[in-house]
C-alpha cells in the first residue's frame, strides 16, 4: 500500500513538481486513514419520518441540490467540564474547509447539477463530545439534535428528522448532517482513537476539528472523503478490507478500485488516500458510480438524472351542455435502484394537451407551479360542439417527454365554436403592442400574456384592433434587440365567459432601430 502510494506521489512530482512543492503538506503525506470509518445506520427508521408521498432516504446519490447542516456542538459545562470552545476564527476555519470540500465535489461531478447549501449551526450540549467515542455518540448527538428542536428517544430518528426538515426548509433534493467536534485543545482524536466516520448513505458524519493526524489545514480532504460515504461510496484502502466485488450506493456498483487483496484498478482516489487525491482532484470510476455518477448510455446525462415522465388520466368528466374536464397526473419515473427506494430529482416542468393536432397547450397545475416530481392538472378543455381528438403529454426538467395519451371527446349543446383568428404578428407601435384579431362581435374579452401559462395576463374588452399598453405587462426594461424571439399568448373569452384555446402570436419589432420596451422578466 505504501509502495504504490509513494509511487503515485512520485509520478505527481514528475508531472507537476511546482504545484506539489508549493502545496506540499507540512505533515507526512502518507497519514493514517480514518479507520473503520464506514458505519451502517439502524434499518427501519429512515422511512417512518419521511411523510412525503415518495419515500426517500436523506442522501441517496450525489446530484442536484444538497443541503448540508454543519453542526458545531458547544459544551455548556452543565454536565462535563467544558474544555473546548468555538472561537469565531475556528468556526470560520472549519466552515471554509467544509465549503472547500463541497466545492471540490461539485467540480469533480460536472454533470450532476450539484448545488450545495451549507447551513452552519453552533448548538449547545451538556457534554464535551471529544471525551467520548463511537459507542457513546448517542449521548451528545441526541442532546445536540434535541437542542436544535428534533426530539425522539432514538438519535438516529432525530438525525433523520433533522435531515428531512432541512431538505424541506431549503427546498433541496437531499440533506445531510456533519458534526464537527471541537478538538482544538485535545489531541484531535476521540476516546476510542477515531477522528472521522460516516454512516453509509447517511444520516450523518462525525469529524474532529483537527481531523486527527490531518490537522485543520487538511480538514477539507477528510470532509470530502467522509462526504462520499454519506452518499454511498465505500473505502478503497487496503485496511478497510473491501473486496472488489462489494457493491454499494444507489446504483449498487462494485468497488473495483479497492486496494484490498490487490484486486483493484489502482486509480488514485479520495477513497484510498486523502491529501494527494484532494490536491489533484482524484476520484476513480468505481467511487463515482457508487455516488450515482455513471452514464450507461453515453448520452451526457448521468443515469440517476436520465429519467422520463409518465402521465395518466386520473379523472374524466363529460356532461351534456358543459365542457369536458380532465384530471391528469404526471410523475417522473426514477432510474431504478436495485437496493434503495427509487428516487428521481427531475421535476415535471409541463403537462400539455393539444386538440386535433393543433398547437400544444400548457395546463395549469393544481398546486400552482410545475416544480415537483409529481404534478396534477385539472383541465377544462376549451371545446365547443363537435368531436375532438385530444392528446396529453408531460415533460420533465431535462426535456424528456412522456408517451402520449389520446382521448376522444364529444361536446354538445354548448354551441358552435366561434371563428377566432389572429391573422398577423403583434407589432410594436410607440408604447403599445398592436394586435389584429378576428372574432365574433359578441366576444366579451381578450386575455394577453407574455407567458405561456397566462400568468399576469392583461384582460381587455375585445376589439378587432387591440392596443396592449406595455407598462401594464412590464417588469423589466430590456433592449428589443436583446430579445431573440418574443411571443405573445392570446386567448378569447366568449359572450358566456368561456375561454378559447391559446394562440401563440409572434411579436414583430421595428428594425434596425433599437427600441426600449418593457417586457416581463420571464419573456423568452
Ligand atoms: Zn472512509
Amino acid at each position: 500500500m505504501r509502495t504504490s502510494l509513494l509511487l503515485s506521489l512520485m509520478l505527481c512530482l514528475i508531472v507537476s513538481p511546482i504545484t506539489i512543492l508549493r502545496a506540499a503538506p507540512e505533515t507526512e503525506p502518507s497519514l493514517p486513514l480514518p479507520h473503520d470509518d464506514v458505519l451502517i445506520a439502524p434499518a427501519g427508521l429512515s422511512f417512518a419520518s419521511d411523510d412525503t408521498s415518495v419515500p426517500r432516504l436523506p442522501s441517496q446519490y450525489l446530484a442536484g441540490n444538497v443541503a448540508v447542516r454543519l453542526v458545531l456542538p458547544e459544551s455548556t459545562g452543565a454536565l462535563d467540564p467544558s474544555t473546548e470552545d468555538w472561537t469565531p476564527e475556528l468556526i470560520s476555519q472549519v466552515t471554509n474547509q467544509a465549503r472547500a470540500a463541497l466545492e471540490w465535489w461539485r467540480e469533480r461531478l460536472p454533470a450532476a447539477r450539484l448545488e450545495f447549501d451549507l447551513v452552519v449551526q453552533v448548538a449547545p450540549t451538556k457534554y464535551e463530545p471529544i471525551r467520548y467515542g463511537l459507542a457513546q455518540e448517542g449521548l451528545w448527538i441526541g442532546d445536540v439534535l434535541g437542542e436544535l428542536g428534533y426530539d425522539s428517544a432514538n438519535y438516529f430518528e432525530q438525525a433523520y428528522m433533522a435531515a428531512f426538515d432541512l431538505r424541506d426548509q431549503r427546498g433541496a433534493d437531499w440533506a445531510t448532517t456533519i458534526f464537527i467536534v471541537n478538538s482544538d485543545r485535545d489531541d484531535g482524536y476521540f476516546a476510542d482513537g477515531r477522528f472521522a466516520y460516516a454512516y453509509l448513505n447517511g444520516p450523518f458524519s462525525v469529524i474532529t476539528s483537527d481531523g486527527g493526524p490531518y490537522g485543520t489545514r487538511w480538514l477539507a480532504a477528510v470532509i470530502a472523503h467522509e462526504f462520499a460515504h454519506l452518499f454511498g461510496a465505500l473505502d478503497q484502502y487496503s485496511a478497510a478490507g473491501i473486496r472488489c466485488d462489494q457493491r454499494s450506493g444507489y446504483l449498487y456498483t462494485p468497488t473495483t478500485n479497492s486496494m484490498f487483496n490487490n484486486c483493484g484498478s489502482n486509480e488514485p482516489s479520495i477513497m484510498r488516500e486523502l491529501i494527494a487525491s484532494f490536491m489533484n482532484g482524484a476520484v476513480d470510476a468505481s467511487a463515482r458510480a457508487q455516488l450515482g455518477y455513471r452514464d450507461s448510455d453515453g448520452n451526457g446525462i448521468i443515469d440517476v438524472l436520465d429519467t422520463t415522465p409518465a402521465i395518466t388520466v386520473t379523472a374524466s368528466l363529460q356532461a351534456t351542455g358543459a365542457r369536458p374536464v380532465v384530471e391528469l397526473t404526471a410523475r417522473d419515473i426514477p432510474y431504478p435502484s436495485p437496493v434503495q427506494p427509487d428516487a428521481s430529482i427531475n421535476p415535471i416542468t409541463a403537462i400539455e394537451y393539444r386538440v386535433n393536432g393543433s398547437v400544444w397547450q400548457l395546463a395549469t397545475p393544481v398546486d400552482g407551479a410545475f416544480d415537483s416530481i409529481r404534478e396534477v392538472a385539472q383541465i377544462e378543455l376549451p371545446l365547443y360542439d363537435g368531436e375532438y381528438t385530444v392528446e396529453f403529454r408531460a415533460l420533465n426538467l431535462i426535456g424528456h417527454m412522456s408517451s402520449l395519451i389520446t382521448q376522444t371527446f364529444t361536446v354538445s349543446q354548448l354551441g358552435p365554436a366561434p371563428a377566432y383568428e389572429v391573422p398577423e404578428p403583434a407589432r410594436l407601435a410607440g408604447n403599445a403592442l398592436t394586435l389584429h384579431l378576428v372574432a365574433p362581435a359578441t366576444t366579451r374579452a381578450v386575455e394577453v400574456s407574455f407567458q405561456r401559462d397566462f400568468a399576469r395576463a392583461v384582460r381587455m374588452p375585445y376589439s378587432p384592433a387591440l392596443g396592449v399598453p406595455l407598462p401594464e405587462v412590464a417588469e423589466l426594461t430590456l433592449l428589443v434587440d436583446q430579445i431573440a424571439s418574443l411571443s405573445l399568448y392570446v386567448r378569447f373569452i366568449d359572450h358566456n365567459g368561456l375561454p378559447s384555446l391559446a394562440y401563440m402570436v409572434p411579436v414583430e419589432l421595428p428594425q434596425p432601430e433599437q427600441w426600449l420596451v418593457m417586457v416581463p422578466l420571464v419573456a423568452r
